[in-house]
């Protein structure tokens, strides 16, 4: 993943992610001096936030490709030439995981929180409510040994419930 080195990583890694991590690491480290590599990798890491926030649309599918070829044929040394690596590997060998976050709306992964859908399966719900200790922002709600529900305009998805609920009755979409 453009430094020579292995990295592996199993289905719980989001290879949109992945991207985005690389990009804001060379993004910082550009020094500046040249255009395409300054503004490119900005512009680049700007689209794949946006794709793993959920509001990508499919021309940034094009659109980064387009700027992966301009940073690296134009850009002056070896970090921006570099750069766009990533982000093309992905998009050849992983092309399904942009195209969920984008028309699914979907972090198969489960790592993009803005597109997770954390509920609660009413047959599996025991009402133990140990979610509801568990919950920092207290969007669970429920009688105890009743099935409870999670609200959505509250949950702010970090997964702590699913954490924590011994009878698998939380999960993520
Ligand atoms: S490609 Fe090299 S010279 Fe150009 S901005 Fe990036 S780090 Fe600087
Ligand atoms: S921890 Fe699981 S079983 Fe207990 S109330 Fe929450 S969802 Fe239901
Ligand atoms: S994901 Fe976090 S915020 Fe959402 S219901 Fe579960 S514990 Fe609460």
């Amino acid at each position: 993943m453009g430094s020579g080195g292995l990295v592996v990583m199993d289905e719980d890694t989001c290879m949109v992610d992945v991207a985005r991590y690389f990009l804001h690491f060379t993004q910082e480290e550009s020094c500046g001096k040249c255009a395409p590599c300054r503004e490119g990798t900005m512009r680049m890491l700007q689209i794949l936030e946006k794709i793993c926030d959920g509001k990508g649309t499919p021309q940034d599918l094009d659109t980064l490709e387009s700027l992966c070829r301009v940073v690296k044929t134009t850009s002056l040394c070896g970090l921006g030439q570099s750069a766009p690596n990533p982000v093309l590997a992905t998009l050849r060998y992983f092309r399904s995981e942009y195209e969920a976050h984008i028309y699914d709306k979907k972090c198969h992964a489960g790592v993009c929180t803005e597109l997770l859908d954390i509920t609660i399966n009413a047959d599996k719900c025991k009402g133990c409510t140990v979610c509801v200790d568990v919950c920092p922002t207290g969007a669970i709600k429920g009688e105890r040994k009743k099935p409870h529900v999670i609200d959505p305009a509250v949950c702010i998805k970090c997964q702590a419930c699913m954490v924590k609920c011994k009878f698998g009755a939380i999960s993520r979409g």
